[in-house]
C-alpha cells in the first residue's frame, strides 16, 4: 500500500518500516478530548466541533495550521513534527488538524499572514486516505465554488500560502499522486507554495531522510516569506504530568490500558470501530507451519453479539500489547521502573493539543498499551533527547548520531534498534532520569493496530473471523537483539495460552495476556473490522484468478471457501484458479489439506498451481507458474475473469502486474505496451484487484 509508513503502510503498514518519530502522531490534534469532555456545542458543526478552520485559528491564536491526510498515523506524526518544529525554532503558533474535521469552502478567506501546511499520504492506487477524501474531491473539483461565490477562474486562493509534503511508495504506479495533485490544484487556484513540494518514499525506505532533506530549505523559504527569525529551540513540554499519590491503580477511575471510558466503566458497548475496539474471544488457534524455526498462526476470532460484521475480502485490525520484556526495558532505562504503577494525570498544556491516551493512568499502562515502543528511532528524536543524556559523554554521542546521517544508519537503523535499546546501549544501562515524560509522549508514535486480510468467508462463518498471520522474527548480523514483531508475537503467546501453557512466554517476551483488569482473560484480543474493496464478483459464475504467495493466500482461502460453499449449495460457480507459493511442500504449504476439501466441492473448476521456492535446484515462484499457465490465464481473462493479487507490495505484486500485461500481449499477438494498457483498463474497472502490504 502506498502509504503512510510506518503508516504502513495502511496497508503497509506500513507501520512498519520506517521511521521514527520526533513527536507523536495524535497529541497535537485539536478540539474534542476523545475520552470524555468535549467542547461547548454552540454554533458548531456536525461532530459538535467548529468546522471553520479560520475561526478555529483565530480563537486559539494560531498562525499556522498543519493539516494531515493520514491512514495509519505516519502522516499525522510528520504533521505533528512540523508543527512542533515550526513553533520551537521559528515561533510560529502552530496547530495540527485532521483534514476530515474542517470545511474548505472558506479557504479563499484564509488570511495572508498565516500558513497552511498539507502533509498527505497517498494510499492504495493513488487514492486519498479516508480522512482526506472530502477535501480531495472539493479541491480537485472542476467547478469548485467558494463561500463568497468565487470560482477557479478568479484565482480564489491567491492569498493562501502553503507548504506540502507527501508520503508515498515508489513501487506503486501512482507514486505520491495525492500530494502532486493537491499541489497542482492549489496552484491552479492561485495559492502560493513556499519551498518545494516534498515527497517521501516508503518504497525505498527513505521516508525519514527524504523528510529531513526537504524540511530545511522549506523552512528557509517560510522564514523569508513570512519574515520570521530562527531562535534557539528550547524544549517546551506539550504535556503536564502530575503524580497522584492519593490514587492507587485499583481506583475505578484509573485507566490501566482500557482504550476509552466505555471500556473502563464495565461492559463494553458498541459501535465498535477504530476508536472503540471489541474485546473478542479467540475461539480457536493453531500453527500452520511444520518448520521448527518459523511460525504462522491460524486464528478464529469470535465477533458474535458485537454487532460487528464483515464481508469476504475485508480486513480485521488487531490492537497489540507490548511485550513485558520491552516494557521493562523502556521503564528501566528512563528510571521509571520503581514508580511504574504510580497514578499519573496527563494534561495538554496547549489548547489545540490532545493527550493520546486516556488519563489518569499509570506509566506502565501508557508504555504497555499506548506507545509504539518497538518502532525504529528517528534521528530527529535522538537529537532532541541528547540534551537530557545522563552524562556529557553520552550526550556527545547522541549529538553525533543526530547530526551524521550515515553514522546514524550504521549504528541505529541498520541494527534495528528501538528507542530503549539505543538508550541502554549508549549509557551502558545507566538510567536517563532527566528525560521529561512529556517528550516521550511527544516523541514515540502512538501504538497502531495491525491489519490482517480476513481468511474466512462471511457466508460460511459470519460470526467468526479467521486470520493467517506469519510471526515476525528477524535477526540482522551484528545487531544486538532479534527483532520480534509486536503483534504477531503477542498472538503467538495467546495461542500458546490457548493450548494449555499457563505462562506463555515466547522468546522470553512475557506478555500481559489477561489485559487491563484481567478484561482479556479467557483469551481475548481487542479488534475492529475495516471494510475493503477487495471483493469477489457478485456473480459466482464469473471465473477468478488469484495470485497469493505466502500469507498473501489469506483472502483467497476465504474466496475459495465461499465458492466451495456456493457450489455445494447448487449455485453455478465459475473457474477458480489459485497461484500459491511457499518454500517447501512439507514446511509452509498453508492449508494444504483444506484445499482438497474445496476441490471436492468445486471439482475441476478449482485449479491450484503451487510454486516451491526451495525444493528443486531452481527457485520457483508464482510468477514462473503464471508464465507456465499463461495461455489459460489469457483465455480466462478473455472470458472476463477477475484477477486478484495479495501479499508483498514491494516486489511480487508489481512483477505480477507487469507479467500479466506480457502474458496478454503474448497470447493475443499484441505489442507489450498494449498488454500493459489492457491491465490498466482491467484495474480501472475492478477486474484487476490488489490487497497488498
Ligand atoms: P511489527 O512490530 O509491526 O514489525 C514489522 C516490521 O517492521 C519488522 O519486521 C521490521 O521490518 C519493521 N520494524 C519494526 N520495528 C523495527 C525496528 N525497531 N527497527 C527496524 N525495523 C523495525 N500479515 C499477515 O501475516 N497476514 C495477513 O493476512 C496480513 N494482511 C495484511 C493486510 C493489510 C491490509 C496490511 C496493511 C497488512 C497485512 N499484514 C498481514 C501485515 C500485518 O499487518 C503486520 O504488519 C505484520 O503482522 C507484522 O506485525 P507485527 O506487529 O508483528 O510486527
Amino acid at each position: 500500500a502506498q502509504l503512510d509508513t510506518l503508516d504502513i503502510v495502511v496497508l503497509a503498514v506500513l507501520l512498519v518500516g520506517t521511521v521514527a518519530y520526533f513527536t507523536k502522531g495524535t497529541y497535537w490534534g485539536q478540539t474534542v478530548d476523545p475520552y470524555g469532555s468535549s467542547l461547548p456545542t454552540a454554533g458548531l458543526g456536525k461532530a459538535g466541533k467548529s468546522r471553520n478552520i479560520i475561526e478555529k485559528m483565530e480563537e486559539s491564536d494560531k498562525n499556522c495550521v498543519v493539516f494531515y491526510g493520514s491512514q495509519t498515523g505516519t502522516a499525522e506524526d510528520y504533521a505533528s513534527r512540523i508543527a512542533k518544529e515550526g513553533h520551537s525554532r521559528f515561533g510560529l503558533k502552530t496547530m495540527v488538524a485532521d483534514l476530515e474535521d474542517y470545511d474548505y469552502e472558506n479557504l479563499d478567506q484564509f488570511p495572508e499572514d498565516k500558513l497552511a501546511v498539507f502533509v498527505l499520504a497517498t494510499y492504495g492506487e493513488g487514492e486519498p486516505t479516508d480522512n482526506a477524501v472530502e477535501f480531495y474531491e472539493f479541491i480537485g473539483s472542476e467547478d469548485i465554488t467558494f463561500s463568497e461565490g468565487a470560482t477557479a477562474d478568479d484565482k480564489p486562493l491567491k492569498n493562501l500560502k502553503y507548504v506540502t509534503f507527501g508520503l508515498g511508495n515508489n513501487t506503486y504506479e501512482h507514486y505520491n499522486s495525492m500530494v502532486r495533485n493537491v499541489d497542482k490544484y492549489l496552484t491552479r487556484l492561485g495559492a502560493k507554495r513556499l519551498g518545494s513540494a516534498g515527497e517521501g518514499d516508503d518504497g525505498a525506505g527513505t521516508m525519514e531522510e527524504d523528510f529531513l532533506a526537504w524540511k530545511e530549505p522549506m523552512w528557509a523559504a517560510v522564514v523569508e516569506d513570512m519574515g520570521l527569525e530562527e531562535r534557539e529551540a528550547v524544549y517546551e513540554a506539550v504535556f503536564e504530568i502530575t503524580e497522584k499519590p492519593d490514587m492507587t491503580p485499583e481506583h475505578d477511575d484509573v485507566y490501566l490500558g482500557e482504550p476509552n471510558k466505555n471500556h473502563l466503566e464495565g461492559s463494553q458497548k458498541g459501535p465498535f470501530n477504530a476508536t472503540n475496539p471489541f474485546i473478542a474471544p479467540i475461539v480457536e488457534s493453531y500453527e500452520l507451519f511444520t518448520a521448527n524455526d518459523r511460525n504462522c498462526l491460524h486464528m478464529e476470532i469470535g465477533i458474535g453479539g458485537s454487532n460487528l460484521s464483515y464481508t469476504t475480502g475485508d480486513h480485521i485490525a488487531i490492537w497489540p500489547t507490548n511485550s513485558g520484556k520491552e516494557v521493562d526495558r523502556f521503564l528501566n532505562i528512563l528510571g521509571l521502573a520503581s514508580k511504574r504503577h504510580s497514578v499519573i494525570a496527563v494534561k495538554a498544556l496547549d489548547a489545540t493539543a490532545k493527550v493520546p491516551f486516556p488519563s489518569p493512568t499509570t506509566y506502565d499502562a501508557v508504555v504497555r498499551y499506548h506507545m509504539e515502543i518497538g518502532a525504529p528511532v528517528s534521528r530527529q528524536l535522538v537529537s532532541t533527547i541528547a540534551q537530557f543524556a545522563p552524562s556529557e559523554e553520552v550526550k556527545a554521542e547522541m549529538v553525533k548520531l543526530g547530526s551524521d546521517k550515515d553514522y546514524f544508519h550504521q549504528q541505529v537503523t541498520d541494527r534495528h534498534l528501538n528507542l530503549a535499546q539505543l538508550l541502554e546501549i549508549l549509557s551502558k544501562g545507566e538510567p536517563w532520569t532527566q528525560v521529561p515524560f512529556s517528550l516521550i509522549i511527544e516523541g514515540v508514535l502512538k501504538i497502531q493496530p495491525r491489519y490482517y486480510s480476513i481468511s474466512s468467508s462471511s457466508h460460511v462463518q459470519k460470526d467468526k473471523i479467521s486470520i493467517t498471520a506469519v510471526v515476525e522474527s528477524s535477526s540482522k548480523p551484528g545487531a544486538p537483539h532479534i527483532l520480534k514483531g509486536v503483534t504477531t508475537n503477542y498472538l503467538l503467546a495467546l495461542k500458546q495460552k490457548q493450548h494449555g501453557d499457563p505462562n506463555p512466554d515466547p522468546h522470553g517476551l512475557n506478555y500481559a495476556i489477561t489485559g487491563p483488569r484481567n478484561k482479556y482473560d479467557g483469551i481475548h484480543v481487542p479488534v475492529h473490522v475495516r471494510h475493503s474493496n477487495f471483493k469477489l464478483p457478485s456473480d459466482p459464475s464469473k471465473p477468478v484468478i488469484m495470485v497469493g504467495p505466502g500469507t498473501g493466500v489469506a483472502p483467497f482461502r476465504a474466496f475459495v471457501q465461499e465458492r466451495a460453499a456456493q457450489a455445494k449449495a447448487g449455485q453455478n460457480v465459475g473457474k477458480t484458479v489459485l497461484f500459491f507459493g511457499c518454500r517447501k511442500r512439507d514446511e509452509d504449504f498453508l492449508y494444504s489439506k483444506e484445499w482438497q476439501q474445496y476441490k471436492e466441492a468445486l471439482g475441476d473448476n478449482f485449479v491450484m498451481h503451487v510454486a516451491f521456492s526451495r525444493e528443486g535446484p531452481n527457485k520457483v515462484y508464482v510468477q514462473h507458474k503464471m508464465e507456465e499457465y499463461g495461455e489459460e490465464i489469457n483465455k480466462l481473462i478473455e472470458q472476463k475473469a477477475y484477477f486478484y493479487v495479495c501479499g508483498d507490495a514491494s516486489n511480487m505484486a508489481r512483477e505480477v502486474n507487469i507479467l500479466l500485461g506480457k502474458i496478454i500481449a503474448k497470447y493475443r499477438n499484441l505489442p507489450e505496451q498494449k498488454g500493459e494498457e489492457i491491465v490498466k483498463v482491467m484495474r480501472a474497472s475492478n477486474q484487476y484487484q490488489e490487497d497488498v502490504w
